[in-house]
């Protein structure tokens, strides 16, 4: 499998390569040649196949010669280390819920699956590599912990002090090893121009071996299509396929939901959940893309004003928006709506949806009141612990704490302190290297 930069002017690759540069050098966003067709006996035979040969039947075209099989069927098991159940919520919407992985939020399957290709790659060099990124919140302690005891591999990471939740910073801090966290005394779009201006700069990029993690390589993009298979593989309803409903904030998740429909999956519909950063709905409605500064929420993981993989999901549909609406909806929630939801589906159901899979929850109850005798299925994107400071407050009552965070609540805190000047950056870099 070869993969071409979005931007076209740049030349292909193979996996191993679009792994390591992460994005193609004349910026465009790396992209398969062509969409495997998943195996149709396995689809009408899924509920026979384990979950680890599932996903390596997946993903074993797009990885190609870069990966022998025995080693990448055991990079898929370390993956999918952990359940991903579809629950029953309401009488036609189940929940997916993504985030039973070390970090509960459902990154952790793109964190996993990337960091150990990586460690692959760079068995037998004599340079250590560093992979570089700055996080407000989920993105930094999946990956940390993605990345934690990979030989080969350190992680720094930043991320602005003070304005990541305890939990988040937490999972960010305590891990040592070869993850080493630096608190910025500033925000995340300082701790954004920090890496930029590292990746940007040519003296140290010859010194040292640095990559980024975020969510276009294709090593974090790919591995999320599991999610979509191990969900119909629970699905009840063989007979009718499912509308799946999507929080999103750069579409990584969803693009990978596509790319699974395209390759063969019954899935009859996405929605695009998203909260007041409205890019993606205001473009199903005008064809016009008009990115903006992005607006805070209280899904702060999707607030995002110009989502990056949206060109990824344009060029699945051959760059024709009258093509993808046919598969492809898009709505803006409130966070007003948000919290109303929560509330409303604890009450009548039990169940507790963080903010992130409320808005998911919502977009999805509007389609089906609009197509009758559909189901739905709406991802769970993060366990409502990691937002208990939006939650609690909505529904009145204290969260239980997963044993998972109950563990790391008491371990201590390691960060570097650092003012935000690219200097201090490039000096410490230098020194880990
Ligand atoms: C990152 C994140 C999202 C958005 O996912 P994208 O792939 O960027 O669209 C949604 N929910 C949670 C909890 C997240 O951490």
């Amino acid at each position: 499998m070869k993969y071409f930069s979005l931007n076209k002017k740049s030349p292909d690759v193979n996996f191993r390569e679009a792994t390591i540069k992460g994005q193609a050098p004349d910026r465009g966003l790396y992209f398969p040649e062509y969409i495997p067709s998943v195996n149709k006996e396995m689809i009408i035979d899924i509920e026979s196949i384990s979950n680890e040969e599932l996903c390596y039947q997946v993903i074993r075209p797009y990885v190609g010669d870069s990966i022998p099989d025995v080693v990448l069927k055991d990079i898929v098991a370390q993956t999918i280390n952990f359940p991903v159940p579809l629950v029953s919520v309401d009488e036609n919407i189940y929940a997916l819920e993504m985030f039973h992985g070390n970090t509960l939020a459902f990154k952790d399957i793109g964190a996993r699956f990337m960091s150990r290709c990586l460690g692959y790659f760079v068995k037998g060099n004599n340079k250590k590599i560093t992979v570089l990124v700055a996080t407000s919140g989920d993105t930094g302690g999946a990956v940390a912990d993605g990345f934690l005891g990979v030989e080969g591999v350190q992680v720094v990471i930043l991320y602005p002090s003070g304005k990541v939740s305890l939990v988040q910073e937490k999972q960010l801090t305590t891990l040592g090893n070869n993850v080493f966290a630096i608190e910025v005394n500033g925000t995340f779009d300082d701790c954004q121009k920090m890496v930029k201006n590292a990746f940007a700069d040519h003296e140290l990029v010859k010194s040292i071996f640095l990559t980024s993690a975020n969510s276009i390589n294709v090593a974090r993009w790919l591995p999320q299509q599991f999610f979509y298979y191990l969900a119909y593989k629970q699905w009840n309803h063989k007979n009718e396929a499912p509308v799946i409903s999507i929080p999103s904030g750069n579409f990584g998740n969803i693009c990978a939901g596509l790319l699974a429909m395209k390759s063969g999956l019954p899935i009859k519909h996405f929605i695009a959940a998203c909260n007041a950063n409205d890019i993606v709905p205001q473009f199903m409605n005008s064809h016009l893309y008009q990115p903006k500064q992005s607006v805070a929420t209280i899904s702060n993981a999707m607030d995002v004003g110009d989502p990056s993989n949206f060109v990824r999901i344009l060029a699945l549909f051959n760059n024709n928006a009258i093509e993808l609406a046919d598969y492809f909806s898009a709505v803006s929630i409130s966070d007003e709506e948000t919290k109303q939801a929560i509330i409303d589906v604890e009450n009548t159901t039990g169940y507790l949806m963080d903010p992130h899979g409320a808005v998911g929850y919502i977009a999805l109850k509007k389609y089906l009141e609009n197509n009758n005798n559909t189901y739905g299925i709406f991802a769970e994107t993060a366990h409502p612990i990691k937002f208990y400071d939006v939650v609690e407050p909505v529904i009145n009552k204290k969260i239980a704490l997963p044993p998972s965070i109950a563990s790391i609540m008491g371990k201590e805190k390691i960060a570097i302190k650092m003012e935000p000047d690219y200097f201090l950056l490039k000096e410490y870099l230098l020194s880990v290297g």
